[in-house]
């Protein structure tokens, strides 16, 4: 069994070769299957276009929105399903990321490896949280992989948001990552309050969130009303702006509130995650792959930044 990064993760084992997540052109031909964990851009692009893919509805219809395209063939997978691919079997399991987010453990004769993708045990208002994810090899993000991020509850951060909503000095403009925290603040915000950017509106339609409406250009929004933009747009003058992500529990952005709302495992939870797939080998990937790594160390796991192509050790446990 082989595990290294190569414009993606890719496993080796049982005579196949899988490749996840490529956010880069690749030559499909090297590969027996890609598979898909969620819509992210850097997990996702439209060189899938030429695949033979694993993924879910929700996925494959944020690539037909993003991206016009479809993988050449595909699986259409859901938590809790088991494929068989002729002696590789794709296990599918909740990622509690976003709306269709999955992980998956890769099964050969050789043994299984786990793949978290990006994930969350704490869930959100629109996902359950991550299921426990146990393989002999475990690949997992490492995004908030240092010790200062550890997330406030959920709950806590919904009742900030809706309390600068509610505050009515100014409109407030919400920026944040449109797949994840687009549904999440749809549902949380009062739909008659709520306006959200045409790219953000198209996707909730997409994936069937209908709270709020799509701003029409040149319209005014009122101080109790909230708009919602995606990260490249700019407020417009005389709004509020704040800002959703984890990194804001160690530093404040500039110009706006930052509120620490994270679709992702804070530090404890990637620890816990780790202890509870029994891996005997972990690799990280993502973020802060090199300190995660050193942690998972200290607690005893077997654990390395995975290694990048041609420099992959041939993992063995029994
Ligand atoms: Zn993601």
């Amino acid at each position: 069994m082989r595990v290294y990064f190569d414009n993606g993760v890719v496993v080796e084992g049982g005579g196949f070769r899988v490749l996840v997540d490529p956010f880069k052109p690749f030559d499909e031909s090297k590969y027996d299957i890609v598979l898909v964990t969620h819509g992210h851009s850097d997990h996702v692009t439209r060189h899938i276009r030429r695949a033979r893919a694993v993924l879910t509805r929700e996925t494959l219809q944020v690539i037909a929105l993003r991206y016009g395209v479809r993988p050449r063939r595909y699986h259409v997978v859901r938590p809790g399903d088991r494929l068989d691919l002729g002696g590789l079997y794709i296990h599918v399991l909740n990622a509690g990321h976003v709306p269709g987010s999955v992980m998956y453990v890769i099964e050969t004769r050789e043994g299984t490896v786990g793949l978290t993708g990006d994930f969350n045990p704490a869930g959100s208002n629109v996902v359950e949280g991550a299921d426990v994810i146990e393989a002999d090899v475990l690949v997992m993000e490492a995004t908030y992989g240092s010790r200062h991020y550890v997330f406030p509850p959920r709950d806590e951060l919904y009742r900030q948001i809706a309390a600068l909503a509610e505050d009515g000095k100014a409109p407030v403009a919400i920026r944040a990552g449109p797949l994840g925290k687009g549904q999440e603040l749809a549902k949380l915000l009062p739909s008659r309050k709520l306006y959200l950017e045409p790219r953000v509106a198209a996707l909730n339609r997409a994936l069937g969130f209908h709270g709020g409406r799509e701003l029409v250009r040149g319209a005014s929004l009122n101080p109790g009303e909230v708009l919602v933009l995606s990260l490249a747009s700019r407020p417009p003058p005389g709004f509020l702006l704040v800002e959703l992500s984890g990194h804001y529990v160690v530093k404040k952005p500039a110009g706006a509130i930052g509120i620490p709302l994270s679709n992702h495992a804070d530090f404890p939870a990637l620890l816990e995650t780790a202890l509870r797939s029994r891996a005997k080998r972990i690799y990280t990937v993502y973020g802060r792959a090199e300190e995660l790594a050193k942690w998972l160390g200290r607690l005893g796991l077997r654990a390395s930044r995975i290694p990048p192509k041609g420099q992959t050790e041939l993992t063995q446990w029994f």
